[in-house]
C-alpha cells in the first residue's frame, strides 16, 4: 500500500468539513484540511451569527433522527469549546396549519414525540402579538429548537479538530482531487498532497473541483437583514423565539435579539441562482432589498422598516432541496457532502460524523438513501 500522508483529507473547512475534521480526529483519524480563505470567513454558507435550529422539520419528519443526534453534538461542543454555541430559545413554526410545511412539523412532533406546544390562532395572537400572524394562522412551538452560531461553531469545530492532532492548512485551495490507485491526491498551488480518503466539502464552490456535479447544485445567494425594533424586550428571547413562518407563498425566517440592538430576518428563496460562487454580489440596492423590508414590514411591524445591516451569502442547492452525501459515483475514495439548500447548518455537527463514518468505515448507521450522490446522473469521478 502506498504510504501517504494522511488518512483522511478534508477539503474546505466551512460548516460540514470543520465538524468533519472534528469528527474525523475524534474517532482517532490523522487528517489534514485544506481552507481556502480562514477559519471561519464569511464569504460562503457559514456567515450572519446565527442559524436556526429546528427539530420540527418543515422539511419533513425523517430528518428528525439527524436533528436529535445533531442537537447532543451541538451541546457537546459547547460543552468542550466552553462557548455558547447552541440558544435553546425554542423555535416557533407559523401558518395555516393545511400547508405541506406545517403538515411535516405536526407529523415530526407527533411520529418522534417531540416536545411542543401548539397555539390556535387566538392563543398565537395573545402570545406572539409581535408576528401580527393572518387569520386562520397557527403556531407550533418546538421546544428543543433554538439558535447556533455560525462563526463561533466553524471556529470551534477546527480548534477541536486541532487539539486532537488534525493539520488544517488555512489560506490554502485545492486545485484539483485526483484519485490514482489505493490512494487520492489532493493538489493545491504548491504541493501535493496524498490521503486514503478525501472528504469533499467545498459548499457553494462544489462545481469548480467536482466538475459532474455543476448541473445539479446551483448556487444561490441568501441575504440576511438586521432590523432594529421600537422596543428591544419585546423581541428578546425570552419573549420571541426563533421563528420560521409560511404566509400567502412567502416564506420568513428570524432569530430574536442576540446582540442588544437587532432582529435577524430574512425571506427565503427570492433571489434568483448565480453562474457560481465567483459570481456573488455583495452589494444590493433599496430596490434589491424591496421583498426584504415589506415583508418585515408586513409580518413584523414593530420593527424601524429599514434594515440596519444587511450581509449576502450564498449556499448550493439541489433541484429536491435534499443534500448530495455519500461516494462520487465511479470515485469510492472521495465523499462529498454538497447541496445543502438553505438548510443544512444545523445538521452541520451530525453530518460531520456522517463524514467521518462514510470514510473510515464505508458506511453510515443514518438512512442515507435519498441524499445518495448517484440519484443524480452526475457520471464518474471528480
Ligand atoms: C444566509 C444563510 C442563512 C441560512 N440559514 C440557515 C438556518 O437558519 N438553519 C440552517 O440549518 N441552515 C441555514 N442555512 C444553510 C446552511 O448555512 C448551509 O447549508 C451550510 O452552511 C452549508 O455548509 P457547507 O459546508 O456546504 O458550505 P460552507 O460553509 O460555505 O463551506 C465550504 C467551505 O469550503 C471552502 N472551499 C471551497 N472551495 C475550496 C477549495 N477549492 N479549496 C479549499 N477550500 C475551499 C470555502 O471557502 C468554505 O469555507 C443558511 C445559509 C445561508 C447562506
Amino acid at each position: 500500500m502506498t504510504a501517504t500522508d494522511a488518512d483522511v483529507a478534508v477539503v474546505g473547512l466551512g460548516s460540514m468539513g470543520s465538524m468533519a475534521a472534528w469528527q474525523l480526529a475524534r474517532a482517532g483519524a490523522d487528517v489534514i484540511g485544506f481552507e481556502q480563505f480562514g477559519i471561519a470567513h464569511d464569504r460562503g454558507a457559514a456567515g450572519g451569527e446565527s442559524r436556526l435550529f429546528r427539530m420540527a422539520y418543515h422539511e419533513g419528519p425523517e430528518y428528525v433522527p439527524l436533528l436529535r443526534r445533531a442537537r447532543e453534538l451541538w451541546l457537546d461542543l459547547a460543552a468542550a469549546s466552553g462557548r455558547p454555541l447552541f440558544s435553546p430559545t425554542g423555535c416557533l413554526s407559523i401558518g395555516r396549519p393545511e400547508l405541506a410545511p406545517m403538515a411535516n412539523v405536526r407529523a415530526s412532533v407527533t411520529e418522534h414525540q417531540l416536545a411542543h406546544e401548539i397555539l390556535d390562532p387566538d392563543e398565537l395572537a395573545a402570545r406572539y402579538p409581535q408576528h401580527s400572524p393572518a387569520e386562520g394562522e397557527i403556531g407550533i412551538l418546538d421546544t428543543d429548537g433554538g439558535m447556533v452560531r455560525p462563526e463561533l461553531a466553524v471556529l470551534s469545530a477546527a480548534r477541536q479538530a486541532r487539539s486532537l492532532g488534525a493539520r488544517l492548512h488555512e489560506h490554502t485551495a485545492v486545485r484539483a482531487i485526483e484519485p490514482s490507485g489505493d490512494h487520492v491526491e489532493v493538489v493545491t498551488e504548491s504541493q501535493v498532497f496524498t490521503a486514503r480518503t478525501v472528504v469533499v466539502t467545498t459548499g457553494p464552490w462544489t462545481g469548480e473541483l467536482v466538475k459532474s456535479v455543476v448541473d445539479h447544485v446551483t448556487v444561490k445567494p441568501i441575504v440576511l437583514t438586521w432590523f432594529a425594533p421600537d422596543d428591544v424586550t419585546a423581541y428578546a428571547p425570552d419573549r420571541f423565539p426563533a421563528f420560521i413562518r409560511d404566509t400567502d407563498g412567502i416564506h420568513v425566517y428570524g432569530s430574536p435579539v442576540m446582540d442588544g440592538v437587532s432582529v435577524k430576518f430574512g425571506v427565503a428563496d427570492v433571489w434568483d441562482p448565480i453562474d457560481g460562487a465567483r459570481d456573488l454580489t455583495r452589494d444590493l440596492d433599496a430596490t434589491a432589498l424591496r421583498p426584504v423590508t415589506d415583508a418585515a414590514r408586513r409580518f413584523l411591524p414593530g420593527l424601524h422598516p429599514d434594515p440596519i445591516r444587511y450581509d449576502v451569502y450564498m449556499d448550493g442547492y439541489t433541484t429536491d432541496r435534499t443534500p448530495l452525501i455519500g461516494a462520487l459515483p465511479g470515485a469510492s475514495s472521495v465523499i462529498l457532502l454538497s447541496g445543502f439548500s438553505g438548510h443544512g447548518f444545523k445538521m452541520a455537527p451530525v453530518f460531520g460524523q456522517i463524514a467521518a463514518e462514510l470514510a473510515l468505515d464505508g458506511g453510515s448507521g443514518f438512512d442515507l438513501a435519498r441524499m445518495a450522490p448517484d440519484r443524480f446522473a452526475l457520471g464518474t469521478g471528480a
